[in-house]
Order: structure tokens, then C-alpha cells, then sequence
């Protein structure tokens, strides 16, 4: 994977940190034990995995895809970190990301864009684009990545490859550069979801360290990737929600999702539509709760604590390093997620604007309950179209946007949600990704029907 990396990283720009010592160092620490006849640490021992460069690590830089990070060095690791470190995985290095998680291509990183290895013109979709993209390269066969509104399910739609976001709570947020907390979360990402499976099985559960971490066993999805695997789908009940159809939705990802549908009945799905009269307002909810919890997170970016310092000569007061360091520091989109929330969580626009934001979550929680009395699990188009071009999006932050339409509803609700590869469009020949969500807790329905499906 190594040798990979050195070959086509360059093109497709997938890592920002290479940890090549550190990783053949864990890689011959497994074949030692292998040698010695001890018994691996988990069933990844090995195996090489890419981090999404959002969580820290004591043995390598974090950006989160930041200018204000450059050369900080974290003094501890994440739990995901350190979960991963004790399965006996190999990280190989730290993959590029939108700026601070926020971004839908990968372009708003401060270190260059990442390509898409099915087309190095286009966008690997994002914040983790890097992750993904990593994954369909064939740079590494597993990587981690965090969705706050689709930055796992959106960039493996548009490579092709496997992400799920799992249950809110279900991955520890412990040294996960905080974005939006109440959103944030953590999951994998891999070329098959039996892959999938087995990372979430060694990266979630229960953490003291994060307070809204849920305290119970992480829910059975490694034996659900295998049950699927069989093929067998009777008695499972899929609801086809009826407002992420239609316009908007381009022709190939609409036939794609279609043909995907068939599938699961033809393997013995009982297919019903289902309305979430609501999911139509969870845009423009996402873009008032996000930036309003972005804008209390990265207060704590003072040019005291972390990384980049500007005009420390002497010459400056402390408000005014702040504020050099900040007008350095942050990129055009942070900048504008940073007014946007404080605006809206000003004195005055509050109930207007955030409270209001709070009643259509609560919304949309309300029609998924509704949804999953009748469904066991819901299936849309992961995005409407499959990967644009580099700069296509880069001027209308609108439409760059669209891009999490079907993704963001899980994330306020805070369900778990999966996204499979469903073929290749007919009118670009690139990939298409179906969207399997299921209630909180419910992660192992996903792996089941997703399994069955690929
Ligand atoms: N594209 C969405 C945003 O820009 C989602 C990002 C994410 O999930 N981190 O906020």
C-alpha cells in the first residue's frame, strides 16, 4: 500500500501525512506476534488502514485540512485512535478533507483538492473525500471518516465504495476536531460492507471520555454482514421515501436507484413508498444548526492555544493577533459558517432562526419514528448527481450544498445510515450510491440489507 501511495498519490492527492515509519513499524509488531504464535489483536491486525485527518494523534500532525492547524502537533490521541492502534491497525497516514469537515468536494481544504481516482477531473465528493478516495485508488483497503451531513455516505457514493454513519453516539467523539457536536460522528469506510463491518466493530462502543457516547454494546453488525451475505431478504420491510425522487435527480442516478429497488424485492424485500413530508426542510435546518454549532466550536481557535500565530511581534495587542491569525488562518467557507451561526444565534434572531432550525429537527425525527413503524429500513439515492468537476460548484455555495440533500435528514435524527454502491450511471458511467438508513441503535439492519444487496 505503501508502494501504491508513492505511485498514484500524487495524482490523486488522497493523503496529507504519509506515516510510512509508523506504519511499517505496526506492521512488523503484528508479524512478531504472528511469528511468536500469539494470537492477533483483532481480526485487522495488519491491516492498513487511512485516518481522515479530523482525529488527533500523538504520532502524527492534524490538521483537519486547516491553514490555523499547520504544525500542530496533538498531545494525545483520539479514542478512535487509540482503538484502532490496539486492534493491531496499520495507519498509514492522515487523508485531506474539507476544511474543518465543512465542504461536499474536498475543495475548501487548505491543502489542495483530492481527485477522484474514476476520474481525476472530477470531485471525491466530501469533507472525506481523501478517505474514500483512498479506498478507490486502492491506496488502502480501509479508512475512517466523519459525517455531520453526509461527509462519509456522500464522497463513498461518488467513488464507489462503502460508508456508514452509524448510530449518533455509537463512535466516540473524543479527539474528533469538533465541528457540529450534536451531528458529528464518526464511522467506516471500505471496499465491501462485511470491511465496514468488522472497522465499526473495532471502533465503537461505549467511552467515559465522551459524554454523549451511548452506553451499550456496539449493535451486531459483523454478524449481520454475514447473514446478508446469504442473500436472503424475506420478511424485511424497505421503504422508498417519496420526496427524494424526481427533479433534481439526475437520469442515471434515478435508473441506478430504480434498478437497486428491484434487487432488494427480487431478494425478497417487501417494497413500500414512504412519505417524510419533512425531509424537505432538513437543508436548510442543517445550514442554521451547523454553522450556529461551528461558530461556539472554533472560538476556541484564539491563535493562543493551537498552531498558526500571526503578528506576535510585539506590535499587537492579543485581540489583534486574534484576528490576523483568523483572517490567515480560516478559509472563505469556514469564515462564512462562522457569521452565518453567530448571526443566527444572536440576541433577537435566536427564536427565528436557530429555535425554529430545532423545531424541523424535531420534525424530522418525528417522521422517521412514523416511517420506521412501518419499515424496517428506508432507501434513497445516497446524492442526485454522481461526481462533478473540480470548480463546478466552488462559486455557488447552494448548489454545493445540494449535494447532502439526502444524507442530512440522519444526521438530525440521529440515525444510522449507510451508503452501498448501486452500478455505474448510464449517462456518465460513474458511480451511483444507494442510501440504506435504519433506526437509532438498528446499525446491524444496514450491514444486513447492504450485504445482501452488493
Ligand atoms: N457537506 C456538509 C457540510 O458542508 C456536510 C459535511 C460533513 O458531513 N462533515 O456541512
Amino acid at each position: 500500500h505503501l508502494d501504491r501511495i508513492a505511485a498514484v498519490d500524487d495524482a490523486v492527492h488522497a493523503f496529507l501525512h504519509v506515516d510510512t515509519e509508523g506504519a511499517l513499524a505496526a506492521a512488523r509488531a503484528v508479524d512478531e506476534d504472528v511469528a511468536a504464535g500469539r494470537d492477533a489483536a483483532s481480526p485487522l491486525a495488519g491491516v492498513p488502514l487511512a485516518l481522515k485527518d479530523v482525529f488527533v494523534t500523538q504520532t502524527m500532525p492534524t490538521t483537519v485540512g486547516s491553514k490555523i492547524l499547520e504544525g500542530w502537533r496533538p498531545p494525545y490521541d483520539a479514542t478512535v485512535t487509540t482503538r484502532l492502534l490496539q486492534a493491531g491497525v496499520v495507519i498509514l497516514g492522515k487523508t485531506n478533507m474539507d476544511e474543518f469537515a465543512m465542504g461536499s468536494s474536498t475543495e475548501n481544504s487548505a491543502y489542495g483538492p483530492t481527485h477522484n481516482p474514476w476520474d481525476l477531473d472530477r470531485v471525491p465528493g466530501g469533507s472525506g473525500g481523501g478517505s474514500s478516495a483512498s479506498l478507490a485508488a486502492f491506496e488502502a483497503p480501509l479508512a475512517i471518516g466523519t459525517d455531520t451531513g453526509g461527509s462519509i455516505r456522500q464522497p463513498g457514493a461518488v467513488t464507489g465504495t462503502v460508508g456508514v454513519k452509524p448510530t449518533y453516539g455509537g463512535v466516540s467523539r473524543y479527539g474528533l476536531v469538533a465541528f457540529s457536536s450534536s451531528l458529528d460522528q464518526g464511522g467506516p469506510c471500505a471496499r465491501t460492507v462485511l470491511d465496514a463491518a468488522l472497522l465499526h466493530q473495532v471502533i465503537g462502543g461505549h467511552d467515559p471520555l465522551d459524554s454523549t457516547s451511548i452506553d451499550a454494546p456496539v449493535p451486531a453488525v459483523v454478524a449481520a454482514a454475514r447473514e446478508g451475505a446469504k442473500g436472503d431478504l424475506t420478511g424485511v420491510r424497505v421503504g422508498v421515501i417519496t420526496e427524494f425522487q424526481g427533479e433534481g435527480y439526475q437520469p442515471g442516478v434515478t435508473s441506478a436507484f430504480n434498478a437497486a429497488v428491484e434487487q432488494l424485492r427480487a431478494l425478497g424485500a417487501e417494497v413500500v413508498e414512504v412519505s417524510c413530508p419533512s425531509f424537505t426542510l432538513a437543508l436548510p435546518a442543517y445550514y442554521l444548526i451547523a454553522p450556529s454549532e461551528c461558530s461556539s466550536n472554533l472560538a476556541r481557535f484564539d491563535a493562543m492555544r493551537f498552531g498558526l500565530r500571526v503578528g506576535d511581534n510585539g506590535e499587537h495587542s492579543a485581540e489583534a493577533v486574534m484576528s490576523l491569525t483568523r483572517e490567515a488562518g480560516f478559509g472563505a467557507e469556514v469564515k462564512r459558517r462562522i457569521m452565518i451561526g453567530t448571526y443566527a444565534l444572536s440576541s433577537g434572531y435566536y427564536d427565528a432562526y436557530y429555535g425554529s432550525a430545532q423545531k424541523v429537527r424535531t420534525l424530522i425525527k418525528q417522521d422517521f419514528d412514523a416511517a420506521f413503524e412501518r419499515v424496517d429500513v428506508l432507501v434513497s439515492p445516497t446524492t442526485p448527481t454522481t461526481a462533478f468537476k473540480i470548480g463546478e460548484r466552488v462559486d455557488d455555495p447552494m448548489a454545493m450544498y445540494l449535494a447532502d440533500l439526502c444524507t442530512i435528514p440522519s444526521n438530525l435524527a440521529g440515525n444510522a445510515a449507510m451508503s452501498v454502491p448501486c452500478g455505474l450511471s448510464e449517462d456518465d458511467g460513474l458511480p451511483v450510491g444507494l442510501q440504506i438508513m435504519a433506526p437509532p441503535l438498528a446499525d446491524d439492519r444496514l450491514y444486513r440489507v447492504g450485504a445482501a444487496y452488493e
